[in-house]
């Protein structure tokens, strides 16, 4: 029974609308499917259509950006509430400080002769869609500028890069009671994937599971084997369950749908702890 809490479609940066998202993951055998797009809801409504239709459970979740005084950390956040306003004031204040931001690293690349406008970076993306670095790369691809996103990835649009701007988020202890707020189940994404960029130590995971959260991402691919290993250690210390998920973005990434997988014990208790009448949504199976 393959589950595969943790996906990306065109309302974030992944590269296929969420329904599309949903039909991959039936082709790929999975029986469920979380669809967590960064600060946005917006892909919900297609993917439930979808998950009804084509036979694959789906999971509404959220991928919330938070920063810990600079260090950015992710928090999957499932079945939330999405009128709950506390969240959904900071992911709609994240998603307009996405879209500053991304205007100001355009202006300096262009300032040093990248060929970039923040035309053709819009136009990377549909209206309402969630900004990030991911579509500045594909209008780079699209210029000729570079091959791929990993390709910008690894020198311009890195973390340390010079033309790297940071953008509002909220911390990840406030997000985490926020999300509870919402009644929804918050997980911390890929907690110790260093591989892009610093990640917050034990001590502020520590102050999030206080505040309530309820689980880590231990197996993802960003993780390395002794990672995977700690974070299984530490969720155990602290009383958090482990999942595991793909972290799919259609074309804009390597990752596979199913690569990494969570348990039916682990998807029970995101059920049972979500408070906010948002149901994993059944399919009909033949
Ligand atoms: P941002 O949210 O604008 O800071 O951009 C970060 C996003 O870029 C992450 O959510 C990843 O999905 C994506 N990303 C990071 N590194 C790469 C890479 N090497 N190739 C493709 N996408 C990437
Ligand atoms: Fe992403
Ligand atoms: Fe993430
Ligand atoms: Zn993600």
């Amino acid at each position: 029974m393959p589950i595969d809490l943790h996906t990306h479609s065109t309302a974030s940066d992944g590269t296929e609308p969420s329904d599309v998202v949903v039909a991959q993951a039936a082709r790929a055998g999975l029986d469920v499917v979380a669809l967590t797009d960064h600060d946005t809801y917006a892909g919900w409504p297609a993917a439930t259509a979808a998950a009804t239709e084509l036979g694959v459970d789906l999971v509404r979740g959220v991928e919330v950006s938070c920063s810990e005084r600079g260090i950015s950390v992710h928090l999957l956040a499932y079945l939330v509430d999405p009128e709950a306003s506390g969240l959904l004031h900071e992911l709609d204040r994240a998603r307009d400080s996405r879209v500053t931001r991304i205007d100001r690293m355009v202006e300096l690349m262009a300032a040093d002769g990248i060929p970039v406008t923040v035309e053709e970076v819009r136009a990377q993306a549909g209206p309402g869609t969630t900004m990030g670095r991911p579509h500045i790369a594909d209008a780079l691809v699209a210029s000729g500028f570079v091959r791929t996103r990993d390709e910008a990835f690894t020198d311009v649009l890195r973390n340390g890069s010079r033309y790297y701007v940071s953008h509002y988020a909220p911390d990840p202890v406030r997000a985490v009671e926020l999300v509870r707020a919402a009644g929804g189940v918050p997980v911390m994404a890929h907690p110790f994937a260093n591989g892009r960029g610093w990640t917050v130590d034990d001590s502020v995971i520590e102050r999030m599971a206080d505040a309530g959260l309820a689980g880590l991402e231990a197996h993802h691919r960003d993780h390395t084997p002794q990672e995977r290993t700690h974070a299984v250690e530490l969720a155990a210390r602290l009383g958090l369950f482990v999942t595991g998920s793909s972290d799919y973005h259609g074309a804009g990434k390597e990752n596979r749908l199913g690569e990494n997988t969570t348990t039916p014990r682990v998807l029970a208790q995101i059920e049972e702890q979500a408070t906010s009448g948002i149901d994993v949504v059944r399919a009909a199976r033949a």
